[in-house]
């Protein structure tokens, strides 16, 4: 077996656990000023960014700007694309893939339901791939939501995935014989919203982890989509029972990291946690705990990214 491998016994429990707990109905998630846009004006925005490429191994790279972290496996037989950006992004992405190898696109991973992950996945079907996801991705994709300012419709039958799992995946690609490699996913329940999922490169010890990972950012949190600090918590903790030092770790958004990184964020977290939940304990509403700044000597570092403090503690009061 190749080193590195993620500890799925201990995703496992923490799935079962988070499994457990109630599902909250909800008020509208809260509004986050900064980011809050038509879908348009996001796909907009996001779509004018330069395509970045950072070479994770020698065959793995990551490609950012235009939406949440994209890595592809570039093999000699076959290629393995992990989040696709957001819609007019797709020319670009398209090219830097092709410049790469003639193989075929034979896999695209979505990491979770949210366009800046999923918008070209009927652009990636027509070039012959075919779209694994978990399956409450399918579901939320199905329906149509309002969410920070911004309204979807439900998603073209095209624009599904084609291949959904609940709780373990492993996808494999072609290899020269005698060379094992798979791409094992995983559910991350009750995480950023309830359809996140990890991706682990075995061999190449890559592991994407989507938008429970946000890098030297506080991560947003859709309680009404079913996400809770506690389940990106134990998302986090399992993801750092499985990897080792040299392990290269993508977040949703932000640069690449390490264990010694998701370590500070974990920390971050469990921090937040605490505070905001000894400001619950002792009978603070939302608005008090929000306005006793529980964050802030970590907002200069941490409150720069897409939500800001008093969303974060907002965002981690209700799912307390
Ligand atoms: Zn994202």
């Amino acid at each position: 077996m190749p080193s590195g491998d993620m500890s799925r016994r201990a995703l496992l429990q923490n799935a079962a656990v988070l499994g457990g707990v109630a599902s909250r109905p909800g008020r509208l998630v809260a509004r986050v000023p900064g980011v809050a846009k038509t879908l348009a004006a996001a796909r907009a925005e996001m779509g004018a960014k330069a395509i970045e490429e950072v070479k994770l191994t020698n065959l793995i790279t990551m490609f950012s700007g235009p939406g949440g972290n994209v890595v592809v496996r570039h093999g000699d037989f076959d290629k393995v694309v992990v989040d696709t950006f957001v819609q007019g992004a797709f020319p670009s992405l398209k090219q830097r893939l092709d410049a790469m190898s003639n193989a075929p696109i034979l896999y695209v991973i979505n990491t979770n339901w949210l366009f800046d992950h999923t918008d070209n996945n009927e652009s990636f079907r027509k070039a012959g791939a075919e779209i694994v996801a978990h399956e409450n991705t399918k579901r939320r994709l199905s329906e149509s939501h309002d969410l920070l300012g911004m309204h979807f419709d439900p998603a073209p039958e095209a624009a599904l995935p084609t291949q959904t799992f609940t709780q373990f995946r492993d996808v494999k690609v072609e290899v020269p014989p005698g060379v094992e490699e798979y791409i094992d996913l995983g559910y991350l329940a009750r995480a950023h919203n309830d359809t996140d999922i990890y991706a682990h490169f075995v061999m190449g010890d890559v592991l994407h982890l989507g938008d429970t990972f946000l890098n030297g950012m506080y991560p947003f949190i859709d309680a009404d989509m079913g996400g809770s600090i506690g389940g990106i918590i134990a998302a986090i903790e399992g993801a750092l029972k499985g990897v080792n030092p040299r392990t290269k770790i993508v977040p949703g958004h932000g640069p690449v990291a390490d264990r010694t990184a998701l370590m500070r964020y974990r920390d971050v977290l469990v921090t937040v946690r605490d505070r905001v939940q000894k400001l619950k304990m002792a009978g603070r509403g939302e608005r008090e705990a929000v306005a006793a700044k529980p964050t802030a000597d970590l907002d200069a570092m941490w409150g720069q990214g897409f939500v800001q403090s008093d969303e974060f503690v907002s965002m981690v009061y209700k799912t307390l």
